[in-house]
């Protein structure tokens, strides 16, 4: 890659600083890195060698980060169910009878969504996932590949241990540092004590962070408190999940303040899933007491079928929604609060806050250019009455999304995906799904249609 000047009518570096640069511009390194953001006119003259390319009509920010997903192949086929239910009617059955290659498909599918509305680094709970490590080196997003870990008897048909170990040898780091991998846990349920400890112990000496489902829904507050005594949070610590390096949570809608102070202690981050979390029926995620309690809270869009779409711009709205009727408060979760956790808070959540979230000198060169000539951005005003966040938090659309770049690699160019035949990854979807399906519901006839009691685990 060569040395680069991308200059906008509009640059918003740091949404944490609440400003932006008009007629800006951003120096990409030839390493994949920030060289430095400032004025256009400036830069382009402290390097008139750099080619500058000037993207007109376009706003320029950090690329968002989705803290909490998983590839799927299930949209709009899982409908109407709570949470639990959902599991052991339409995914634990899938999860049974999926093979590596319809994994590694969804993958592909799911990073190319992701690149095409703005997402630039994805934290993806999923099966099989060499393939998703392939497809996030060949689509180029900045991938955190977390394995669905269960070693419980009653499930028995996830990833183990064993295989995320070898995951984490075989690709983290890779791609300088693009691809990571995470130790998973698909819930606390699914895993018998001496696994959550393994688990730990895995986070620890690899020196990655870990990461799970939890306080999700109100039965899975009431089944912890029968089966251990304790609140979730609680016993993610009595079995010594949260000695873990670095603890990432998705979730986390039914917790009490002393819980919330644990979070904070343990210095967890949250992933609050507010489409997810409506569409399940699972709760409103205390946002604002995370947020006060100067814990890190990213946002994502959870699955397929849990959403059912993977941009992160209607996750913000809906994050700005359900926070401001939840709580009966208009002025509830500002628009720059929620920049900053589809950003900079979301990078530390992840725990990955020095290197991308923001636009600064010395980051991954992780950015995408939205379209400003669009009646949804239309007034544009940067004066005193300054309406940019509002228009990115409520108004933009992912589809407004015109080039995202991934570590100074241009992925999306004019909104076509650079990196793959997108028709060619629906195909192949498309001609997964049937049989998938097929394979599922001989299981489900052999199986007398259903899966293990939960009150049984
Ligand atoms: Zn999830």
């Amino acid at each position: 890659m060569q040395r680069q000047l991308l200059r906008a009518d509009l640059v918003l570096p740091v949404p944490a600083r609440r400003s932006l640069l008009v007629d800006g511009a951003v120096l990409v390194e030839a390493d994949g890195t920030i060289g430095a953001v400032d004025d256009a006119a400036r830069l382009i003259a402290a390097h008139p060698d750099a080619p500058v390319r000037h993207l007109r009509d376009r706003l320029l920010m950090p690329g968002l980060i989705n803290a909490h997903c998983h590839s799927g192949l299930l949209r709009g086929t899982a409908e109407g169910l709570p949470v639990w239910e959902w599991l052991q009617r339409f995914i634990d059955p899938m999860h049974r009878v999926l093979r590596p290659e319809d994994a590694e498909a969804a993958s592909r599918l799911c990073y190319a969504e992701a690149l095409l509305s703005g997402t630039t680094t994805i934290v993806d709970m999923w099966r099989f996932m060499d393939g998703s490590a392939r497809a996030a080196r060949d689509l180029g997003i900045r991938a955190v590949l977390v394995p669905y870990v269960a070693e419980h008897p009653d499930h028995d048909y996830f990833e183990t241990y064993d295989g995320n170990e070898a995951l984490i040898a075989a690709w983290h780091g890779a791609e300088r540092g693009r691809i990571n991998v995470w130790v998973g846990l698909e819930h606390l349920f699914y895993a018998v004590p001496a696994a959550l400890q393994r688990a730990a112990a895995l986070s620890r000496h690899y020196g990655v962070p870990l990461h799970t489902h939890s306080n999700e829904s109100r039965f899975d507050v009431e089944e912890t408190l029968r089966r251990y005594g304790v609140r979730p949070v609680r016993a993610l610590e009595r079995f010594g999940v949260l000695d873990a390096h670095h603890v990432l949570l998705a979730h986390c809608c039914w917790l009490w303040p002393d819980e919330i102070s644990v979070l904070a202690e343990r210095g967890v981050g949250v992933a609050h899933n507010p489409i997810s979390n409506m569409k399940l029926a699972s709760g409103a995620a205390p946002v604002q007491a995370l947020l006060d309690a100067g814990i890190a809270v990213g946002l994502g869009t959870d699955g397929e079928k849990e959403n059912n779409n993977l941009d992160l711009f209607e996750e913000m709205k809906t994050a700005s929604l359900l926070a401001k009727f939840s709580q009966l408060d208009a002025a509830a979760l500002d628009a720059w609060s929620i920049c900053e956790m589809a950003t900079s808070s979301g990078a530390r959540a992840l725990g990955l806050g020095a290197s991308i979230g923001s636009l600064e000198a010395g980051k991954a060169a992780d950015l995408i250019a939205v379209r400003t000539k669009t009646p949804r951005m239309t007034p544009l005003l940067t004066g005193p009455d300054l309406n940019v966040h509002h228009n990115l938090v409520h108004a933009v659309q992912g589809a407004d999304v015109d080039l995202t770049m991934v570590g100074g690699r241009i992925v999306v160019d004019g909104g076509v995906l650079q990196t793959a035949d997108l028709a060619e990854l629906i195909d192949r979807v498309n001609e997964l799904v049937p049989p998938l399906f097929a394979r599922r519901s001989a299981w489900l006839a052999d199986h007398g249609g259903a899966v293990s009691e939960i009150g049984a685990v």
